[in-house]
């Protein structure tokens, strides 16, 4: 049996008690070592054998899975942050499935939620944004031309971008062009939730001239919006006194 695990953001505490447990248990631990942490791995068994993708192919991958199934034992595939967002998870669990191998998968704590807590951010604020884009930037892995930034970007919703902090003065233009005024408050978060963590405040406009001066070339999101800056936002519904809820009987005030 092979699960897909999440490993969280970096901070080892932040891999989900699921996952924890399955690391555990395993016999076979399979981790993207560019981006996992390796403190996460301190709990598994003194005969579990660990290996690192960095420099594997996916044939590599699957054939010491196919191993660890021949052997009957457990396999973790490690992801970083919820492997369900760039994961590369589908292409492995196809082949998985083509070979009759059962899996299941265990999400984790995305750096997206990872960076929101380092700002003390909430990304969808009443009378602000009520959306968070998803997304990256055109790079070596092309993006389907109907989500190019610049028309992702006509929304002004609250965005984050993986994967591009090689490429921010594409990123700059793009969102300019799209719609965002060249203040609309930006950040950069470096390793967020690990002990080396850095994050900025800047503006659009100002995001290439950042992470050059944070020295940041990778392993960065991008979060753009003015729920980072929030002016005017809204209360909630939920917990105003004179909203009725299935929960609670709202009151005159
Ligand atoms: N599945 C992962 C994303 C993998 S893609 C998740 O859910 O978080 C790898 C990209 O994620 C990196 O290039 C970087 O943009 C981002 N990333 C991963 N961990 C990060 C962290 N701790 N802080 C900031 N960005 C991170």
């Amino acid at each position: 049996m092979v699960h897909f695990v999440g490993a969280g953001p970096g901070a080892p505490d932040l891999i989900t008690v699921r996952g924890q447990r399955l690391l555990e248990a395993a016999d076979v631990i399979l981790y993207a070592g560019s981006l996992v942490n390796p403190e996460v791995l301190e709990g598994r068994k003194p005969s579990c054998r660990i290996y690192d993708t960095a420099r594997m192919t996916l044939e590599e991958v699957l054939e010491v899975i196919r191993k660890a199934e021949e052997e009957g034992g457990q396999t973790v595939r490690l992801h970083t942050g919820d492997p369900c967002l760039y994961g590369a998870i589908r292409e492995q669990m196809d082949a998985l499935e083509r070979e009759g191998i059962d899996f299941d998968m265990c999400p984790g704590v995305s750096a997206f939620g990872g960076a929101a807590a380092a700002l003390n951010l909430e990304y969808t604020l009443p009378g602000i944004s009520q959306s968070v884009i998803i997304t990256r930037m055109a790079g070596r892995t092309p993006v389907p031309e109907r989500e190019k930034l610049s028309s992702l970007a006509s929304h002004q919703t609250s965005m984050v971008l993986f994967l591009s902090t090689g490429l921010l003065r594409d990123v700059e233009r793009e969102l300019q062009e799209g719609g965002y005024p060249g203040d609309t408050p930006a950040a950069i978060v470096y390793k967020a939730t690990w002990k080396e963590e850095k994050k900025v405040l800047c503006t659009v406009d100002t995001l290439a001239g950042t992470a050059e001066e944070m020295g940041v070339k990778n392993t960065a999101l991008i979060l753009i919006g003015r729920v980072l800056a929030p002016e005017g936002y809204e209360r909630s519904r939920l917990y105003d006194p004179g909203f009725t809820t299935g929960f609670r009987k709202g009151t005159e005030v």
